[in-house]
């Protein structure tokens, strides 16, 4: 056993938290700067230049020799560039030294970063600016400062500023309804969530010797290993050593970083596990998923292992997603998921629900987008994990509720009655976490709602965009119907059942892998979009142009310049997979399946002279040679696709997809059975087997 572990002591050590400003700032300072995360205002300088010395102090004692402005831009992972401290003390030594300019504001050369056209090359400025929202820490000797990422005509150019933007309009639109009902306290909504992250664990030296794995997160090839996940025996298995060591000392980092991380199980595939934190604000929750990939794989390596994000590693084993639990709460501690005990909570919840209910209808298309991606593309609908349908479960209880509502008669609840909103209470809704639907792709889990569509390797800020500007539009609506209302109460009633009433198709508490459910939908009317090339053209329609432009989320320029973004992130993923397969088949397999046909043939020639070939290798060397020439012209296929790419971004996505993709697919398909009778030896990488059951 290692030393013992003081956690209280070291969680958040590495944080210039709330109480680490408290300590260390002057009392008028440290108010100053509550005071404007409170109303959103910007730092007056010298408050910024006294919190700046404050942290450079703090952050040298820690090791820190240099500061980066982190921020996250739109390709979905997170960006540093890093200035020492230093500066020059005339006497050719020199000092430590960082302002409250350097704090706050920071220009960085953004030529290189997506933007979807949103900003010419030849004024490629971008800057940050400090998110005092989100506290500093330091990692890797340096001080890590959050900010957010604008162009220099001041369009977002990144993930934080539009999730901000989200998070103060729910605010917003949930206090007014929460006036309606007498709440005269709550100043400021938050969007909390909770994200569990699923991971695969390889050995370092395994995955070194595939080309795929290095280049694309995932197997281009290999043939099912003889043992699956039809056992399961690794779900909430005991944790093998090198892995239990390996999240022991995740989980140190994280705390360290003051990052609540809960929970570590093995997940459902060999390999595979997952880590999920406490809930936090949304902002807060979005930075720590992104350490804690990044830290994933930073301390798989120390341990000779190497920690895989793909949404899709293995095909035939499952995958990994990311759940995004999510739910908002009042700075009273209220959940405004959480149904209530009195008849007037239980209205209130009802509401919020219903405001859910008809905003996720309204956007399916919208939230569909927000989780296509070229990996997430293997993995979704495959019976694994949600299906690409979004409907929405509530369990047993609340659907009883819910049709009661829609259909005015008798629930089968306990008491069975009419429920009678803002007059009856409702019926214990558990908060089961055992008997749960796990074939929804947006579950109602008791009091927050869990979207299981996310890619593992995604950042959760774009679902939690949409989740927020979803709830802002619904609720101020539902606002203002009811603000004008004569009899509160009547309205109320009426606006809830009529929106159960006309939203009830998104609604659906069965197997969502079913294909009686896929026809369902289809009647139903729900859309159904397959692959990220169907769900982007829906992307940026006027609905959803409208929806986020009304909330100010993003001006309609920084909308579609994130169309374009996935668009071409989509495109330049397959085209390296494509090209991934054909350098492995042609200058690997190709070459080995060569090798061991010579080597029957040599054998089979020796043999026959001497009277004493058999019939197996015979069959065996034509099927090799069979194979060999399918595999050929299958490259050669493939090959030819990847010179006729169309030029414009819509066309050359669905090219990839319909076009690249399947002839991919079909160089695999044949490597693979080739793989099964290729001898051993001479196979160029570890298969599936070697890997998954090292
Ligand atoms: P399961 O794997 O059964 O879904 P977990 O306990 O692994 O359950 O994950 C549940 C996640 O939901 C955790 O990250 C937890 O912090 C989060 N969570 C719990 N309550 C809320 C809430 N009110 N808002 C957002 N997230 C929440
Ligand atoms: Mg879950």
């Amino acid at each position: 056993m290692g030393p013992i572990l003081n956690v209280p002591e070291i969680f958040g050590s590495d944080v210039f938290n709330e109480a680490t400003m408290k300590q260390r700032l002057s009392p008028e300072v440290y108010c100053a700067w509550k005071q404007c995360i409170q109303t959103g205002s910007s730092l007056p300088l010298d408050v910024a230049n006294e919190i700046a010395e404050a942290m450079k102090t703090w952050a040298t004692e820690k090791g820190a020799t240099h500061y980066t402005h982190w921020f996250q831009p739109m390709t979905g992972i997170t960006a540093e560039k890093h200035d020492s401290f230093i500066a020059p003390a005339g006497d050719g030594r020199v000092i430590m030294e960082f302002s409250g300019k350097e704090l706050v504001r920071g220009e960085s050369d953004a030529s290189s970063f997506p933007s979807g056209g949103l900003r010419a090359t030849f004024e490629a400025r971008g800057y940050t600016a400090w998110d005092p929202t989100a506290f500093a820490f330091v990692k890797d000797n340096s001080l890590y400062i959050p900010t957010c990422f604008f162009s220099y005509t001041g369009e977002a150019l990144d993930k934080k500023t539009p999730l901000l933007r989200s998070m103060d309009e729910v605010s917003r639109e949930a206090i007014r309804i929460l006036r309606l009902f007498g709440d005269t306290e709550t100043k400021r909504v938050t969007a909390s969530v909770g994200a569990e992250q699923e991971y695969f664990l390889l050995p370092k030296a395994l995955y070194a010797q595939r080309e795929d794995l290095r280049l694309t997160g995932r197997t281009l090839f290999g043939a099912p290993a003889p043992k699956g996940e039809e056992l399961e025996d690794h779900y909430f298995g005991t944790i093998r050593t090198r892995v239990s060591s390996f999240m022991k000392d995740l989980d140190e980092q994280l705390w360290r970083l003051g990052i609540l991380s809960k929970t570590k199980h093995n997940e459902v595939a060999p390999c595979q596990h997952e880590l999920a934190p406490i809930y936090s604000s949304a902002n807060s929750a979005c930075d720590a998923n992104q350490l804690i990939m990044e830290i994933m794989k930073k301390c798989a390596a120390k341990h000779d292992l190497v920690c895989l994000l793909h949404e899709k590693p293995f095909a035939c084993v499952s995958g990994s997603g990311k759940h995004n639990n999510w739910s908002l709460a009042t700075d009273t501690g209220r959940n405004l998921f959480s149904p209530g005990k009195t008849p007037r909570q239980n209205a209130q919840f009802l509401l919020f629900l219903a405001a859910f209910v008809k905003g996720v209808d309204e956007y399916q298309d919208l939230l569909r987008c927000t989780v296509a991606s070229a990996g997430n593309d293997r993995r979704l609908g495959a019976n694994e994990a949600p299906p690409v349908i979004i409907s929405i479960y509530l369990g047993d209880e609340l659907h009883a509720v819910v049709d009661s509502i829609i259909s005015g008669s008798n629930y089968t609840g306990p008491e069975k009655s009419i429920m009678r909103i803002g007059v009856d209470v409702l019926p214990p809704i558990p908060k089961d976490t055992t008997d749960r639907n796990r074939t929804s792709p947006l579950a109602f889990t008791g009091n927050k709602f869990e979207f299981r569509m996310l890619g593992s390797s995604q950042s959760i800020a774009g679902p939690n965009i949409a989740l927020n500007t979803i709830m802002a539009e619904e609720l101020s609506r539902f606002a203002d119907i009811l603000e004008s209302a004569e009899d509160f109460d009547a309205a109320l009633h009426e606006l809830v059942s009529d929106t159960f009433i006309s939203h009830q198709r998104i609604l659906f508490n069965g197997n969502g892998y079913s294909e009686e459910w896929r026809q369902e939908a289809q009647r139903r009317g729900l859309s159904d979009l397959r692959s990220t090339t169907e769900a982007m053209p829906t992307y940026a329609s006027d609905k959803n142009v409208a929806l986020v432009t009304k909330h100010g989320i993003f001006t309609e320029p920084e909308f579609r310049a994130r169309n374009e973004i996935y668009l071409e992130a989509y495109r330049k993923i397959v085209n390296i997979e494509a090209k991934t397969t054909l350098d492995m088949a042609m200058r690997q397999i190709l070459p080995a399946v060569t090798h061991y046909s010579a080597k029957l043939a040599k054998d089979i020639e020796r043999k026959t002279a001497l009277g004493c070939a058999c019939k197996a290798e015979k069959a065996l060397i034509t099927k090799l040679c069979t194979g060999t020439d399918e595999l050929y012209d299958a490259c050669v296929t493939l090959e030819e696709a990847l010179t006729n790419v169309p030029t414009t971004s819509t066309d050359a996505a669905n090219y990839f997809c319909h076009t690249v993709t399947p002839k991919m697919d079909q160089v695999r398909k044949v490597a693979d059975s080739l793989e099964l009778i290729t001898e051993k030896t001479f196979w160029p990488f570890p298969t599936y087997s070697d890997i998954l059951f090292y």
